[in-house]
Order: C-alpha cells, then structure tokens, then sequence
C-alpha cells in the first residue's frame, strides 16, 4: 500500500494548489480526481463560462462599431464551431494542470476515492478512469476538496431541465431558453443565451436577482435586463414542466406557462460529498455540508482536512485556492501568510457585469451609520453607439471613521475595477484617501474618486 504525507481527494482548483505547495515544501503528496483535472472551474464553470461571456459580447459589439464607422454587420453566431474552440482550450489547462502537479513530484491517480477508516482510502473506477483496479492509499493527513455539483429542485418533470455542467456541452443553443434562479449563474447564462440571439425569460423567487448583493445593485440589474433582451419573472416559483410537441411547458406557481426550448436549473450548488464513506472515517456532516474551523480547514476528526465549496463557506475559486494554499503551508511549510477572507471581492459576469467588495449597506447599517455615495452615468462607449443602459457606483463609509466598507458597481470592466479597489478596501482605505486620488481620465473608474457629496446618511 502506498503511504503519504499528504493525500488530496479531487483535483480542482483548491486541492490542486493544496498539493503543489505541500509537494513544493517537501511533503510526500498524492491527489486524485474523478472526472476532469481543474475541478468545475476550468472544465464547467468560471473558464468556460468566461469565454461564452466574451463569445456573446460579439454580437452587441459588431453592432455597435458601425456607430464608430466600421463596415461591419453579423450573420449569425456557429455554437458548434466556439464549442469545438472552447473545448480546445479546457483541454490545453487541463494540460497544464497536470503538468504542473508532476513538476511538483506529486502522485496523481485517476478514479473515484472513498474512505476505508481515517487514514486509509480505497480508489476505484471512476468516469475519467472506468476500468481501473481498485487501489488502497494511506495517508497521514487527509484534504477532502470534492467541491460542489448542481442541485435541481424537486419537481414534476425537473428530469427535463438542465443544469450548468450541461450548459457548457449542448450540441445546439437553444433558440428559447427558461432559466430558472436568479442567484450567479442564472444571471451570468440569461447573459450569454441573450446576446448569441436566444430569447430568454428568468424566472426567480425574489423581488431582484442576486440576493445577498446590496440592494441598490439589484434593484439597478433589475432595470437593466430588459435592455439586454431579457425578460424577468420576479416572485416566481416553478411548479412543473411538461414536455410538448415543440420543445417544454415550464408552469409557475399562479398559472403562468412559459414554452421553452430549454429549461435550464440555476438553482444553486451543494456539496459533493455522496459515496465518499465519510462515516467510515467518522467526518461530522452538517446540512449536507464538511464543517470546519475557519482558521485551519479542519474537520471534527484529526488529520482530515477539507477545503472549497465542500464546506459551503464561500464556494468561490479564489478562496478554496487560499484555502488549499493556507492549509498546505501550515502543515509543509511556513505558516503566516494571511489573506483577508471578510475583504474577497465578488463579481457576476452578465453582459453589465455586477461587482462588489465588502459590506453592504443593509449589512453596515446594522452596526454602523454610514454615508452612501451613489453615482449613476451613461458610459461614454454608449454615447455613440447609441446603446442604452447606464453604469452604477456604490460607496458605504463609515461616518465616524470614514473607512470605505463596501464599493458596488454594475457598469464596463466592473469586474476589474472592483479587483483594483479590493486592494484599497483590504488595506482599510479611507473616504478622504479615494478623495485625494486623482482620477483617470475619461474612464468609468475616475467616477470613485469624484463622488464628493453623500447621498444619504443612514443609520446609528
Ligand atoms: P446561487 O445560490 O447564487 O443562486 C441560486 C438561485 O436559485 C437563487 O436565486 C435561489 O433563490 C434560487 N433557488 C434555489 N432553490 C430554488 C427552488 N427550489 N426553486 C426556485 N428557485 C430556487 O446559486 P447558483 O446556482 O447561481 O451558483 C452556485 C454558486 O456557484 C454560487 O453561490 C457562487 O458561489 C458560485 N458561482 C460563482 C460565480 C462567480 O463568482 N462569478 C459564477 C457562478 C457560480 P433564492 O434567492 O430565493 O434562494
């Protein structure tokens, strides 16, 4: 039986970095993966997704260069030719990740890993490996970081809805697509399906998509969706679907029927953690969850570890990267390193992208009072081009201290100019340092710089 100093059940993105590091410090490290190296990111979910954002930008951008005077006009949008570029790229990182867990001298195996007892795991067949013999792996430190897998409610005819792993794969786009959840990946695919030319309905429970982002954000993402060809079900619940002569019938609760090509499940994501034997091991399941204590990964039971979306704290790449990282240095290598969980910055990639970083206002109300700065402009690129649509930008400062606490924006590049002022929010940035930055001009990001007057004192 091979024995380690380290073992890593799945190879996404934070069990991949988990292993190097460990690797790189001298630990002897196996890791395993059941389906695709790089986990959901890079094979279904933040890479793929990324280029299907950028593929659906095309259309509205073509359109738009013939306001700059270019002689341009589209003729349609080849799915299966992106598809085939696509998947080209995922398999070129796919590549490279392996490449770079041999460089680090881990083991990698292929299959589908399961607790025996708590220091020993059994591999077998598994999709990327289904003729494998069953092998035993011991390990004297454990890293669960099998991530997460989409969740479809239980419906009348939920069978013929799909999902997101389904999504990055379909032979055909659908000309009429129903999504259903208004959370990440509702918005980000009602984007991409809009802009390749489908017709989109999205269909959630709540007042605004997005729950959890500032309100004023989606309040603003709720004015918008209409000028990107979307239409919105707000307070809507799905009750059945049936399947009929041209495609699907998604019924609502109160009686509306929407017909669709394509019924598509963004219904959040739960951990995958089934058929692992973590009783086996005696890991403590919580609400279908790994729980573990923020500061070391650790799980109830000493030497096993988890890490990513299988704790369901942040299900965010770049964190269960800092997780992974964190874990292995403490365990391998030189503790100390601290990255700022409370500051990670988030974005939805819609045709306007959506970002934000830090609190709130509903949430720094509760504790504070706080000046809200607010700016709403029409991006200069639409000027011409005539598009409509605006730009929003968000501040909440506390009053006493002037500490910026959260920065929001929907508008060009939100995404990157969110990151930029992640780094100023970590570092506990003040209003009167923004204040006494000289803007970029002419750019959307000079707009935090110059918003001098509050808008509203709120809270105390
Ligand atoms: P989210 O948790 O973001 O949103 C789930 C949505 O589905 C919500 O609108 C929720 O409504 C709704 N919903 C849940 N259950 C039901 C139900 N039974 N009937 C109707 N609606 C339902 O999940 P996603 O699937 O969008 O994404 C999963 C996770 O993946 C995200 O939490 C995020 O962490 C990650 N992700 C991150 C991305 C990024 O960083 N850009 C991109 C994609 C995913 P309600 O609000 O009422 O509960």
């Amino acid at each position: 039986m091979q024995e380690y100093d380290l073992f890593v059940i799945g190879g996404g993105s934070g069990g991949v970095r988990c292993a190097r590091i460990a690797a790189q410090n001298g630990a002897r490290v196996g890791i395993v993966e059941r389906r695709h190296w790089g986990g959901t990111c890079v094979n279904i979910g933040c890479v793929p997704k990324k280029l299907m954002v950028y593929a659906a930008e095309y259309g509205r951008s073509v359109d738009d260069a013939r306001k700059y005077g270019w002689d341009a006009s589209v003729h349609g949008h080849d799915w299966a030719s992106f598809i085939a570029s696509k998947d080209k790229e995922i398999s070129r990182l796919n590549g490279i990740y392996v490449s770079l867990l041999e460089k680090a001298g881990v083991d990698l195996f292929t299959g589908e890993a399961r607790f025996i007892d708590s220091e020993t795991i059994e591999i077998g067949p598994s999709p990327l490996e289904p003729n494998a013999k069953p092998q035993k792996i011991r390990a004297k430190n454990i890293v669960v970081a099998t991530g997460s897998t989409p969740t479809k409610p239980s419906i009348p005819g939920a069978e013929y809805g799909i999902v997101s792993d389904d999504a990055f794969h379909l032979e055909e786009r659908p000309q009429r697509v129903a999504i259903i959840g208004g959370g990440y990946i509702g918005v980000e695919f009602a984007g991409i399906f809009a802009g390749l030319g489908s017709s989109v309905d999205l269909i959630y429970r709540q007042e605004h998509p997005l729950r959890g982002f500032d309100d004023e954000l989606r309040t603003h993402l709720s004015e918008q969706l209409p000028l990107y060809g979307i239409k919105a079900h707000p307070q809507k619940t799905p009750e059945k679907i049936e399947k009929t002569e041209t495609g699907y019938a998604l019924h609502l609760e109160g009686g509306a029927v929407i017909e669709a090509d394509c019924v598509f499940f963004a219904t959040g994501r739960h951990p995958r953690i089934e058929n692992l034997g973590l009783e086996k091991a005696g890991v403590v399941v919580k609400d279908g969850r790994i729980p573990v204590r923020i500061i070391n990964s650790a799980t109830n039971v000493p030497g096993i570890y988890a890490i990513g979306d299988v704790t369901a704290m942040y299900n965010l790449t770049p964190t269960a990267i800092a997780e992974g990282h964190l874990l292995a240095e403490r365990l391998f290598g030189q503790a100390g390193r601290e990255w700022s969980f409370a500051t990670t910055p988030k974005a939805v990639f819609f045709s306007q992208p959506l970002a934000s970083v830090g609190l709130t206002e509903e949430e720094a109300s509760k504790n504070h009072k706080i000046d809200i700065y607010t700016s709403s402009f029409r991006p200069m690129h639409q000027t011409l081009s005539g598009r409509e649509g605006r730009a929003f930008m968000k501040l909440v400062v506390d009053s006493e201290s002037q500490v910026v606490l959260g920065a929001h924006m929907a508008g060009p590049e939100a995404a990157e100019i969110i990151q930029g002022l992640a780094i100023a929010v970590t570092a506990g940035l003040t209003k009167r340092d923004l204040d006494r930055t000289i803007g970029l001009h002419p750019t959307s990001a000079e707009e935090f710089v110059t918003m001098r007057t509050p808008t509203r004192h709120v809270g105390g």
